[in-house]
């Protein structure tokens, strides 16, 4: 079958099924051959990789997946996309598709099932409005997966790659930090998806950390701790911690802490690394 990066092919395949667009399900489909095969060559697909596809539409870029990997699982929400899937992909006979919502699935039985456990890597044009919760979910149900190549809003790739000090540096960029080392691949702009999204996008990858850039003693007190300081960005860290309702410590045990450190005592959450805010908890951790 002729692919579905050439928009035609697109057209005909959605009048062909009198497909209807789901805003809610965040439906913008590529149409771009050049960005595609960016995506493909950014995640370094080979054929000794199972690659999990989150929402793979009409199954534009599961095309290229197919190709390129040795295993594609798919898992597609919309349930009027299955039989389109069907024809789309009935000449790969490596591509499983499955018809669930991603933020309710196992993936590590799935990495278990599909790849014996070993480490996937995750490909996706993801459904915008729940960009966040799927990358944090992969991070934090510690899933083996080697990889995250994903398409998502300009604003949230710049947010996850960004560093201390800059404006766009906040609590998403020290997650996605703690466990990943993000890099920006590719610019899109909305003329190369179909209907066309009102923002700009960005093909990100997050390779996952072999050793971890930092240790901590709680991580959970460190994503509290980064969560207050970032919540109220106009204070000064100690005011933000002092007013928090996430943080249990008083004044006198903050400032303690700051000392300990050599932070100055009007330090600002937003020029802090990670490796000091696992030092903070840490510290935080013993009152
Ligand atoms: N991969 C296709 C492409 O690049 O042309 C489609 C990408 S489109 C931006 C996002 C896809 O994710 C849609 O097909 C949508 O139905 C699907 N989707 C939305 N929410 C989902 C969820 N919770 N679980 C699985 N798929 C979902």
């Amino acid at each position: 079958m002729e692919k579905l990066s050439n928009p035609q092919k697109t057209i005909e395949v959605i009048k062909k099924y009198d497909f209807a667009f789901q805003k809610k399900f965040g439906q913008n489909f590529l149409i771009d051959a050049h960005v595609l095969n960016k995506i493909i060559a950014s995640a370094d697909i080979t054929k000794d990789d199972c690659v999990l596809e989150i929402g793979p539409g009409i199954g534009t870029m599961t095309q290229y997946l197919a190709e390129a990997a040795g295993k594609v699982v798919a898992v597609e929400i919309d349930r009027n996309l299955i039989p389109i899937l069907s024809e789309t992909l009935a000449d790969y006979e490596n591509v499983t598709v499955i018809n669930e919502d991603v933020l309710k699935l196992d993936i590590a039985k799935l990495a278990d099932e599909y790849n014996q456990g070993r480490p996937i890597k995750v490909v996706a044009n993801l459904p915008y409005y729940i960009t966040t919760p799927i990358i944090m979910g992969l991070f934090e149900s510690h899933v083996p997966v080697k990889s995250i190549t994903v398409m998502v809003q300009k604003e949230v790739a710049l947010r996850m790659q960004a560093g201390p000090g800059t404006k766009d540096y906040g609590a998403l960029s020290l997650a996605v930090q703690f466990y990943a080392e993000p890099y920006i691949v590719a610019n899109v702009p909305p003329n190369c998806f179909m209907p066309r999204p009102n923002v700009g996008s960005a093909v990100i990858r997050l390779t996952l950390h072999e050793n971890p850039p930092t240790t901590v003693k709680d991580e959970s007190l460190m994503f509290r701790l980064i969560r207050a300081s970032f919540n109220q960005r106009r204070k000064t860290l100690l005011n933000g911690l002092n007013n928090s309702p996430e943080i249990k410590a008083s004044k006198e045990q903050i400032q303690a802490a700051f000392e300990k450190l050599s932070f100055p005592a009007n330090v600002r959450g937003e020029t802090l690394t990670l490796k000091e805010f696992a030092a903070l908890a840490d510290e935080f951790a013993e009152f």
